[in-house]
């Protein structure tokens, strides 16, 4: 695949360190990182911005390409390698974002052409996923060649380095196992099947676990005080060990296995990477979920490594922009 903007040819071979701006684009907001990337160690966010985002912002692409200009104000331009951007969904290898839960918006708009004409710097759109495989790749170096990346937010998403490479498919949309059905008689899915594993090992289907908890008198100290349930407090709740919420957790790391396993049995990764927001919780969810993984009699004796993406929420941002300076492979 050649990169349709233009990518300086110096970007990959030059052992110098190259600066490339990175942004996150998410459901609420809008993450914009300026990260040193030097191919011999970790990358450096040097600068950041955060700014709200609304999903039905129609100006959202110009916003984000105000952002990197502004990032690049600050620096040499001429430092500066690459723009990335990473979101949720299908970002079609030509830039354009055929579908984005998270920001509508965006859908059949050209972010790489708008980020590339407002900002002068080759710009690369992807999706996130693919940019939380690529800091996994970054930090364990080419030693580790086949990994798993699952961002596990409102939906689940999926980067697939197979081989040292990054699995695209005919149109760069591989790595959906949200929709993956586990359940063809489970609850509707808005993609219009049944029993998605998105529907239970999202963020989304961990507050649907919780829920269901409340609802069957098993929910002591789930809810907030206005009976609201948010993903991230039960996890906190987990932490500080209350009874209910680590049942919860462990039902729902159950759901992240299942669906883990499956993939590493298709792929035999070496690594499984979590992020997004729910990967957050850490241990609570990576600890019941590598038992789970364990006890399974095909995925267990493989002894995968399971571990939350390095860089915590700026990982997407981060693999944003090493997608700037790497580029499709
Ligand atoms: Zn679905």
């Amino acid at each position: 695949v050649i990169r349709p903007d233009g990518r300086p040819s110096d970007a990959r071979s030059s052992g110098d360190a190259a600066l490339a701006i990175g942004i996150d684009v998410g459901g609420t907001k809008v993450l914009a990182a300026l990260v040193r990337i030097d191919p011999g160690s970790a990358p450096v966010v040097e600068r950041l911005i955060e700014v709200p985002s609304e999903a039905h912002d129609d100006d959202l692409a110009h916003r984000l390409a105000d952002v990197a200009a502004t990032l690049a104000e600050g620096a040499d331009r001429g430092a500066i390698v690459g723009v990335g951007a990473g979101l949720a969904g299908l970002v079609d290898l030509d830039g354009v974002v055929r579908r984005s839960p998270n920001a509508p918006a965006l859908e059949g708009v050209d972010v790489a052409a708008t980020l590339r004409e407002a900002t002068g710097i080759p710009a690369w759109v992807d999706n996130d996923a693919n940019c939380v495989a690529r800091v996994a790749q970054a930090t364990h170096g080419p030693a580790v060649r086949n990994l798993v990346a699952i961002t596990l937010g409102t939906g689940i998403g999926a980067g697939l380095i197979v081989e040292g490479r990054l699995l695209r498919g005919a149109r760069g949309f591989a790595g959906e196992p949200g929709h993956m059905v586990v359940d063809p008689h489970g609850p509707p899915c808005p993609c219009g099947q049944r029993g998605c594993w998105e529907r239970y090992a999202s963020g989304t289907g961990l507050e649907e676990i919780a829920r269901e908890a409340v609802r069957s008198g098993r929910g002591a100290g789930l809810s907030g005080p206005d009976d609201r349930i948010v993903g991230t407090e039960v996890s906190e709740a987990a932490r500080r060990g209350v009874p209910a919420a680590v049942a919860v957790m462990e039902e729902f790391a159950g759901w992240v296995a299942l669906g883990v396993g499956n993939l590493v049995n298709l792929l035999d990764p070496e690594l499984v990477v979590l992020g997004g927001g729910v990967a957050a919780a850490g241990e609570v969810l990576t600890v019941p979920m590598m038992a789970a993984l364990e006890s399974n009699p095909l995925v267990g004796p493989r002894r995968v490594q399971v571990e939350v993406v390095a860089g915590g929420p700026l990982a997407g941002a981060v693999g944003a922009a090493l997608m700037a300076v790497a580029g499709p492979a």
